[in-house]
């Protein structure tokens, strides 16, 4: 019997088993039971999220006649699962992308279907059509037939021409969580009786990307080189990684200062062939989640590159700020790697430098400002710090408060819609080097408010509002931005605690009628600033159409 890969076995057969995008499915599943079914749908998202397999639940769904469809038994159902069903016409335009073949099509759209209640188009890659095949579909967008449903898929929406994008339902595909892709990979490998070491499936995960199907073609190959034992060795040498004892190891040599086994180690890990820059990489994430554990007073929850213990241990030898001062060394070595042919001198000689970070000039961080500060808001007994509380940092509060008032006033609530969008996209940059350090902070951010040239962002923890605070001057960091949003972002964060209290400002503000008025300059400094005044009375324009009202929607 020919293989049968696993994304192929093990495809979803009903809304249940999709891994991920709960809110889609939730919301096509309602659709479908109160018969309120869209007649062109576009599903946007990186590869591997979901997206056809979810069209084709769909057109199943729509098409079965039994209780809580689809049924996967009935004659339509079957017909579908099998690529045999008259009605359901898949195509993929990246390679049927012409006017011709979209034509041939619309001509065929207006008979009723053969077999069942809808005819279902399923255009995937859709941004790989012509102008002339665009606009052809168009035609039949504007006035679809009853009996007619389009799925358009595409992994590249900002391709596809906004007079489509806005006669479909949109739905955003966004990239699977780890535990989400965790659970599926435990549950495979159960049904195919294959034991493993459980780091495999962590290190799996993590290389899928958020794609389920790509995790499961990992997951394949790695089964195809182990077969029915999977160990994280057999990982490691089909991807070049480092295990997490290995970097845990590493980190413990640093921190008890022996020279001689890091430097045995490191060679060992050099000449394996390891991806250094990702080992760099996952050595400042592990560090990071230490210095948090140690500020939010030991939160569990905040681990996830570490176990408790081994982060423990490492905080009796080093203090968060022997930890930070690692980071930048770390940090610093990561920039040159653009410019070096040899990485590898340059990560030992930064391994070496962590040793000297021991008792080493203790910086004072922004981080810790802001701690010191927030407990004494919360009126806790600092005792060391206690006595720096001083009416200065008291008026750079308010005028803190004053400036996001500021910004919240000059909010506009469709570019919050549009920026949130392009926010879940944001992991993809993940995997870039340049950008990692900065995206495992800002994923953890929710969009707040977003206004002409900036974009107020909230998350969790104030130590991690700090730090991204502190990094938005640096040049990958705006690189970065501009990568997101296509033009130039002023981004600030704030703690959801902070955001709360803002919010509480707000209303109270525009209960007494005393917020700030509309401007566009207060934010708006950047290199572009000379272009943003030249369109300063277009702005000015706008702000008071928007605002003229004195109505402002704040988000929950
Ligand atoms: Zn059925």
């Amino acid at each position: 019997m020919a293989y049968k890969a696993l994304y192929r076995t093990y495809r979803p057969n009903s809304f249940e088993e999709v891994v991920g995008q709960k809110y889609i499915v939730t919301t096509l599943k309602n659709a479908i039971e109160q018969n309120k079914i869209a007649h062109a749908y576009l599903f946007c998202g990186p590869r591997g999220t979901g997206k056809t397999t979810v069209a084709k639940l769909l057109a199943k769904a729509v098409n079965c006649p039994n209780e809580n469809p689809p049924c996967n038994k009935c004659e339509s159902c079957r017909m579908i699962q099998e690529g045999t069903h008259p009605d359901i016409v898949e195509i993929d335009a990246a390679s049927n992308n012409g006017v011709d073949e979209i034509r041939n099509l619309i001509e065929r759209v207006k008979y009723a279907p053969l077999h069942s209640r809808y005819k279902v188009y399923i255009i995937d890659e859709v941004h790989m059509l012509t102008a002339g095949a665009f606009n052809a579909l168009l035609k039949t967008l504007e006035e679809p037939p009853s009996h007619i449903i389009f799925i358009l898929a595409t992994t590249e929406v900002q391709k596809v021409i906004p007079t489509i994008i806005s006669r479909c339902q949109r739905f955003d595909f966004g990239r699977v969580s780890i535990p989400d892709i965790v659970y599926r990979l435990k549950e495979v490998l159960q049904q195919e009786n294959i034991t493993y070491e459980n780091e495999v499936i962590d290190l799996v995960s993590d290389l899928s990307e958020g794609g389920v199907r790509d995790a499961l073609s990992i997951l394949d190959q790695v089964i195809a080189y182990a077969q029915n034992n999977l160990k994280v060795t057999h990982v490691n040498e089909i991807y070049g990684i480092t295990t997490p004892t290995e970097k845990y190891n590493l980190i413990e040599d640093i921190i008890e200062g022996r020279t001689q086994e890091l430097l045995e180690s490191t060679g060992r890990i050099i000449d394996n062939g390891m991806d250094i820059k990702r080992l760099t990489n996952d050595l400042i994430e592990i560090l990071k989640e230490c210095v948090m554990y140690a500020y939010t007073k030991y939160d569990d929850s905040l681990l996830s590159k570490i176990e408790r213990e081994k982060a423990k241990t490492i905080l009796d030898k080093r203090s968060p700020e022997e930890l930070l001062e690692m980071i930048d060394v770390l940090i610093d070595t990561a920039e040159k790697y653009r410019f070096a042919s040899d990485v590898n001198s340059y990560f030992e000689v930064a391994l070496l430098k962590m040793i000297d970070t021991k008792n080493g000039k203790t910086k004072k961080t922004m981080i810790q400002k802001d701690l010191v500060s927030i407990n004494q808001e919360k009126g806790e007994e600092h005792i060391e710090k206690k006595s720096r509380k001083s009416k200065k940092s008291e008026v750079a509060t308010d005028v803190d408060y004053e400036l996001w008032l500021q910004l919240l006033v000059d909010a506009d609530k469709q570019k919050r819609f549009v920026v949130e969008n392009i926010w879940q996209d944001i992991v993809v940059y993940e995997k870039d080097v340049n950008y990692a350090r900065y995206v495992s902070k800002l994923k953890n951010c929710s969009v707040k408010a977003v206004g002409d040239g900036f974009v107020l962002l909230a998350t969790k923890l104030a130590a991690e509002a700090d730090l991204i605070n502190k990094e938005k001057e640096d040049k990958e960091f705006k690189e970065l931005l501009k990568a997101i949003f296509n033009e130039e972002f002023v981004v600030s964060v704030l703690a959801d605690e902070e955001f709360m209290k803002l919010v509480e400002l707000f209303k109270d503000r525009q209960a007494r009628n005393c917020l700030p008025e509309p401007s566009s300059k207060v934010i708006v400094e950047t290199e572009e600033d000379t272009k943003k005044k030249e369109i300063k009375d277009d702005v000015d324009e706008r702000m008071s159409s928007l605002f003229g009202d004195g109505m402002f929607d704040i988000v929950d």
